[in-house]
């Protein structure tokens, strides 16, 4: 399964402000200038009080100010704030920010609408695909958030599969730093998709990729994700390894705990026999229940399986829930809208 690119307006709103600019027989420094409003949080035109106001009125009527409109926000206790935005031709898109004690300000993006695979476990994967984001889409998300909010980390964990869509995402990625989000601070998350993996290793970037394993042993992760009978796990951590051998950037592992599913110790040891501690570090991750019939692991069960994996030398966290009681997960917001 080969997707188009699907980039809808072929080129990115940056491009189209440019052009819109030379028409209008602007000076080539105003593109430069508007990107710095807008990535220090502008929320219109009229705010860039630096440009003439028959230009701000002008491009006002010409070039939208974002590709996405906010459909919906919602804010849970913690601070977390979910958007479900939509695009021009009407596809949901979530977005999320999360805003830590530390002071980390984390934005979980997506880089589809919907996603073509279908894991089992997964709000997204139970909707219909839309299509690949575009670039513009991919950053308007952020900068929807960095309007609200100062920022400091990005993660590619909202829906769809990035690495089918890496050419988009990785223009977006390009325009982060500008809103205070260096590459370093910017992960992408994968099902395991191999040719993206390469890819991005031999990107010279030094952006952080995440795999979304869930579960070691080959019959049960071809169940809850059935890429892996594409894509089988052993090849996928080879491709990983290769990554980290470019990039000298540990590989984080995401296991969702799955009760009864994939927590066992037999299974933690199964994992740990997988990975080389010196290119993994493993993020347990609490699940966010959905329609589907699995729950989540016990705190008991979590912290035990976590225990069993330190022993065996990993790097082990577990990931700290986020907006449970708005719909944080990955499609929960669109799944219910659609
Ligand atoms: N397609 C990519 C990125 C999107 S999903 C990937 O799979 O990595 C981002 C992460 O959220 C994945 O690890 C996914 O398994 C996890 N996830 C999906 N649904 C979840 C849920 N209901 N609760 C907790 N994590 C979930």
């Amino acid at each position: 399964m080969e997707l188009a690119s699907g980039c809808h307006h072929r080129c990115m709103d940056l491009e189209r402000l440019g052009s819109t600019l030379s028409e209008l027989d602007e000076p080539a420094y105003r593109l430069e200038q508007i990107w710095r409003w807008t990535a220090q949080g502008a929320s219109s035109y009229e705010q860039m009080t630096d440009l003439p106001r028959a230009l701000r009125e002008a491009l006002a009527r010409i070039v939208p100010f974002s590709t996405l409109t906010v459909e919906r926000e919602t804010t849970a206790r913690d601070g977390t704030v979910k958007a479900l935005l939509r695009t021009a031709d009407g596809r949901p898109v979530e977005a999320v920010l999360m805003r830590y004690r530390d002071r980390r300000r984390s934005l979980c993006l997506s880089s589809q609408s919907g996603c073509p695979l279908t894991c089992t476990f997964c709000a997204t994967g139970s909707m219909r695909f839309g299509r690949n984001l575009t670039a513009s889409e991919i950053l308007d998300q952020a900068l929807h958030f960095r309007r609200i909010s100062a920022v400091d980390h990005a993660v590619f964990m909202g829906m769809g599969e990035p690495l089918m869509n890496l050419d988009n995402v990785l223009a977006a990625c390009a325009r982060l730093p500008g809103l205070g989000i260096t590459y370093r601070r910017t992960a992408i998350s994968t099902i395991g998709w191999i040719p993206g993996i390469e890819r991005l290793a031999a990107d010279r970037r030094p952006i952080r990729l995440a795999l979304s394993l869930h579960a070691a042993e080959q019959s049960l992760r071809s169940e809850l994700m059935p890429v892996n009978r594409r894509y089988p796990l052993p090849a996928v951590l080879d491709a990983c390894r290769r990554h980290y051998e470019r990039k000298r950037r540990k590989v984080f592992v995401e296991y969702v705990m799955l009760a009864g599913i994939n927590d066992s110790s037999a299974q933690a040891r199964q994992l740990a026999d997988a990975l080389d501690p010196h290119i993994f570090k493993v993020n347990l991750i609490p699940y966010n229940p959905t329609d589907s019939p699995y729950r989540g692991s016990s705190p008991k069960a979590t912290a035990a399986f976590r225990d069993e994996l330190e022993r065996h030398g990993l790097d082990v966290s577990i990931r700290l829930t986020r907006g449970r009681e708005i719909d944080a997960a990955c499609g929960q917001l669109a799944a219910r809208a659609a």
